[in-house]
């Protein structure tokens, strides 16, 4: 410190410091980061060896405490480089405390082994010490700081008033958050209660309105669980449902949730199972078998194990059928299956709609069998010709057929809409890629070079176009049946855009890089056909049947689409294949508007493998 320079301690000077000091105060609402600021300058405009602020403990100036109780405890210090901090605060403190508490806003001068201590008193929260070597500054100069402490103390009170009022809000949002919490929870099984479940059913209603999807709630109610009660005791039963809603809480999808109504009644709400009916009745049924599953395991509850079964009903919202669509009706309705489940034998799942259990029970039939299927040898193959505008042959669509002994034959229409919606579409689809190129190295082997025959076309299902390892699959295939990619085609519809167009047309990109090609089938039923053609790497499309059977007495609007596709696809160089010809009147049509190739019953309907063969053949 520069001992040699003094300060001048006339008036004007001395405000100045004043003036300095009541700015370090500043408005801060951080306590220690308020008095550090102050401190330093004090330090420095006074020339201070050191300066050192004590706080009374448990200091709350909202509290009478504060004055019941005036120990002190060190709470911050600053100094002057070249003198440390003193050791003598105890001693310090002991003088203040002889000084008396309730002298705040007085000052003690005290002196302590040749050093000099100017204490002050900050309101109710604790005091001040400055600590001087020198004695030029003048102990009548004490008083006039005086004031300064007073400011300085005022600020600190507010700043630690606004702090606690912090505090204050945040333990009462915490308390307001657990009493919310205590409030939709169910005490035993801690999973949210009936009053959760009506105001998420009531949301979960407004999103499926919003994104225009489906959602579903499974209403499970324990078969026999008095029995338990009354034979084993509550304490027992008690435990029962916990692991009952453990086991709930496992099963459920991430995103659904489980809840429990009271008593042994819980429920599920199934968020966006499918944006259509036929998907919403086969994801909630598969989750309703699975809750089956999942509960046929024993439950071990202390020295016991016992076996409960559920029976659980199902209903879908939005319910077309009827304008009952609030949560209250909703619940019922799930409650009503339910008593269909228990009445239908129990352990068991219903639906509300009867419609939709016979749809269900249909599809689960239809799965049954169908997941049978390939290993019984019930799926062949046939194959309809495509030509070329002079009738020629140049190629054959494969479409997969289904005969049971059982059933009879089932159209792919029905069939692979459901394989589509499980795994099982994966398995139909690996069989027909390769039974359709087994066909197709047949038909090479048969037929001479100068075959107007060129490819088989195989269609392809969006699960499978969706596989990982698609396209290396595909390549691996051909190999084995030592095919060349011309050998050739895939079918596939708009739906594969569905999800990720970025990713379709990565794999697009991927297919052609390997010379693969590929049509865009059933063009014109999409939705939005033309925004994204452009897009796609696409050169061949095959125009919907549905714009071409019975062309000659379809509206004139319809005319106008299909010359408007025509056109817009010679425009873009695209190739164009028609499909579902049935008569001349239309063949002559199409002829006439120049498309690549023509296919339908006028021509060929499909046919057996060995019919196409006789009739390429003799085409030859
Ligand atoms: P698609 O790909 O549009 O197949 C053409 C459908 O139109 C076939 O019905 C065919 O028999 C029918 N068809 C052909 N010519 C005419 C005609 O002149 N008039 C009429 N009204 N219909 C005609 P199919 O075989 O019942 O197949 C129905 C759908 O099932 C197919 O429509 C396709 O989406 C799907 N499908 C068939 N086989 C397979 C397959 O192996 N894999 C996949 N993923 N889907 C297949
Ligand atoms: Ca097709
Ligand atoms: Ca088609």
């Amino acid at each position: 410190m520069q001992t040699a320079e003094k300060i001048q301690y006339n008036p004007a000077v001395f405000t100045a410091v004043l003036n300095k000091l009541l700015l370090a105060i500043g408005t801060s609402d951080n306590l220690e980061e308020m008095l550090q600021t102050f401190l330093c300058e004090s330090v420095d405009q006074l020339r201070l060896n050191n300066a050192h602020v004590y706080l009374m403990n448990n200091v709350d100036p909202t509290t009478e405490q504060a004055h019941a109780s005036p120990a002190y405890h060190h709470y911050l210090s600053a100094e002057d480089s070249e003198h440390p901090l003193p050791h003598s605060h105890d001693q310090v403190s002991a003088s203040m405390n002889s000084l008396g508490h309730d002298s705040e806003r007085s000052v003690a001068v005290v002196r302590v082994g040749g050093v000099r201590y100017f204490i002050y008193g900050l309101e109710q929260l604790g005091f001040m010490l400055l600590e001087f070597s020198h004695n030029e500054f003048p102990e009548a100069m004490a008083n006039v700081l005086a004031p300064v402490m007073y400011r300085l103390a005022l600020a600190c009170t507010s700043c630690l008033k606004i702090s606690q009022l912090e505090k204050q809000i945040n333990t009462n949002k915490t308390l307001e958050k657990s009493y919310e919490e205590q409030a939709n929870r169910d005490p035993l099984t801690k999973l949210p209660n009936r009053r959760a479940f009506r105001y998420n059913l009531y949301q979960e209603i407004a999103n499926t309105r919003r994104y225009d999807r489906y959602g579903a709630v499974l209403y499970i109610d324990l078969d026999h669980f008095k029995n338990i009660n009354d034979s084993l005791g509550h304490s027992v039963g008690d435990m029962l449902l916990t692991k009952v809603a453990d086991r709930l809480t496992k099963e459920s999808r991430a995103g659904d949730d489980v809840y429990r109504l009271g008593g042994d009644e819980f429920v599920y709400i199934l968020r966006n199972v499918g944006n259509t009916e036929s998907f919403a009745i086969n994801t909630s049924q598969a989750v309703a078998r699975r809750l089956l599953d999942a509960m046929a395991e024993p439950i071990h509850v202390g020295d016991y194990t016992l076996h409960v079964t559920p029976s659980i009903g199902v209903t879908i919202f939005p319910d077309t059928n009827t304008d009952e669509n609030d949560g209250e009706s909703v619940l019922k309705h799930a409650d009503t299956a339910m008593y269909k489940a228990k009445s239908d034998g129990r352990n068991t799942f219903a639906f509300y709609d009867p419609e939709m259990q016979v749809s269900a029970s249909k599809r689960l039939i239809l799965e049954d069998y169908l997941r049978k299927a390939i290993n019984n040898e019930e799926l062949f193959l046939e194959y309809q010709p495509v030509v070329d505008a002079s009738g020629q042959i140049i190629a054959a669509e494969s479409l997969v057929r289904w005969s049971n002994p059982a059933l009879g034959s089932v159209s792919p229409d029905d069939f692979i809409g459901i394989a589509e919606e499980t795994n099982l579409m994966l398995d139909v689809s690996n069989w027909v890629l390769n039974t359709a190129c087994a066909f197709a190295r047949e038909l090479k082997s048969r037929l001479n070079d100068s075959t107007m025959f060129r490819y088989v076309t195989i269609n392809i299902s969006p699960k499978q176009f969706k596989q990982q390892n698609f396209v290396p699959k595909l390549r691996e295939v051909l190999k084995r049946h030592n095919l060349s990619s011309n050998d050739i085609r895939l079918e596939f519809t708009e739906n594969i855009l569905i999800d990720n167009i970025d990713d379709t047309i990565a794999k697009m990109e991927e297919l052609l890089s390997s010379n693969i090609k590929f049509i865009l089938d059933d063009f014109g039923t999409g939705y939005s056909s033309l925004s994204y053609l452009h897009k796609l790497p696409i050169r061949t499309i095959k125009i919907d049947k549905s714009f071409v059977t019975g062309f000659k007495y379809k509206s004139y609007a319809n005319k106008a689409i299909v010359d408007a596709i025509i056109a817009m696809a010679d425009r873009m160089d695209l190739r164009c294949i028609i499909e579902g010809v049935e008569t001349k009147d239309d063949a002559d049509y199409f002829i006439g508007k120049n498309v690549f190739a023509m296919q339908g019953y006028y021509y060929y309907r499909p046919l057996s493998g060995n019919g196409l063969i006789e009739l390429l053949t003799h085409q030859e």
